[in-house]
């Protein structure tokens, strides 16, 4: 359930391994995804995390990245980082070319018994589906301008809640805003007009040209912002809430969730 780029990351992952999967999504395009708006960097030293434990997984799952991107082929736009914290990935190339490579329906989900399926996975992002554990939308807001020089910066620039990256096709992402204010669809102008002063302050070629486009999306933030992957019951299997890491997390957390789907199917045939 949900093809963000957690639940397209499992059926991929699972379909390496032979076994069918289908993924259901009630958005089509997945545009309203956290993994649609996110800005795809991949920095594990340079991010928080809530404990050892998941920075542990992050680290790995960000040297895990070069060859899972490889693994799944395509044009992605991915700059691979040696030091761990510069690495980025723009999001929207991984989900096109996932959703190629595993089956997706379209279709919305409203209770965890509506499938049948054994084991049935559970990856609806900030959505919650009534009986698991609560996650909570935490809204943020990019800005991106195109028409910049290519290689206007190096590496990812960082300055408290501020943040540029610059993807290889030469746009420029600046982030990033956080509100606890429910599924809010509005635009506000004063967040977005604080957004762009502090990119500015931080790269004032930003001054010159004008913004392409911004937009928002709704991180899932479960209960202490720790991301939930784990089993619920002996049919259920929960990856969400990874709140400002699911890009960085996507590798580890499909080798995971399919490592205990593999478990699973082979303790029922044997
Ligand atoms: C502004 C912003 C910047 C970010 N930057 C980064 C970053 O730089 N690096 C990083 O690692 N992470 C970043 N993140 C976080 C990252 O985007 C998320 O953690 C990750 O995308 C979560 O992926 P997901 O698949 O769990 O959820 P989503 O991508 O939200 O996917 C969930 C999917 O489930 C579907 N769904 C939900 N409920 C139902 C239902 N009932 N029936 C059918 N379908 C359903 C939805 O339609 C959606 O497509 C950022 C997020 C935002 C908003």
């Amino acid at each position: 359930m949900g093809g963000g780029l957690i639940g397209l990351a499992c059926a991929f992952e699972l379909g390496r391994r032979n076994i069918d999967c289908v993924v259901y999504d009630r958005d089509p395009g997945r545009t309203a995804s956290a993994s649609y708006a996110g800005a795809g960097m991949l920095g594990a030293l340079a991010e928080t995390f809530p404990d050892e434990t998941w920075r542990s997984r992050a680290i790995t799952s960000a040297k895990m990245y070069p060859a899972w991107i490889e693994s799944i082929g395509g044009p992605i736009d991915f700059t691979p980082s040696s030091d761990l914290l510069d690495g980025h990935v723009d999001p929207r190339d991984l989900l096109r070319e996932l959703t190629s490579r595993v089956r997706l329906i379209h279709r919305e989900i409203s209770s965890l018994d509506e499938l049948s399926s054994n084991p049935r996975i559970l990856c609806t992002g900030a959505w919650q589906l009534p009986g698991i554990p609560a996650v909570e939308p935490v809204k943020g807001y990019i800005i991106a301008w195109d028409h910049l020089p290519v290689s206007i910066i190096g590496g990812i620039l960082r300055d408290g809640h501020t943040y540029i990256l610059q993807r290889n096709s030469g746009r420029v992402i600046a982030g990033s805003t956080e509100q606890r204010i429910g599924f809010d669809q509005s635009q506000d102008p004063a967040f977005l007009s604080e957004l762009q002063s502090r990119a500015e302050a931080l790269l004032p070629a930003l001054k010159d040209a004008p913004p392409a486009a911004h937009w928002f999306g709704f991180r899932p933030a479960a209960e202490g912002d720790v991301p939930v992957v784990e089993r619920l019951d002996e049919r259920t299997i929960l990856a969400y809430g990874h709140y400002r890491n699911g890009i960085l997390l996507a590798p580890w957390t499909a080798e995971w969730v399919a490592a205990e789907v593999q478990r699973q199917l082979g303790k029922r045939s044997g």
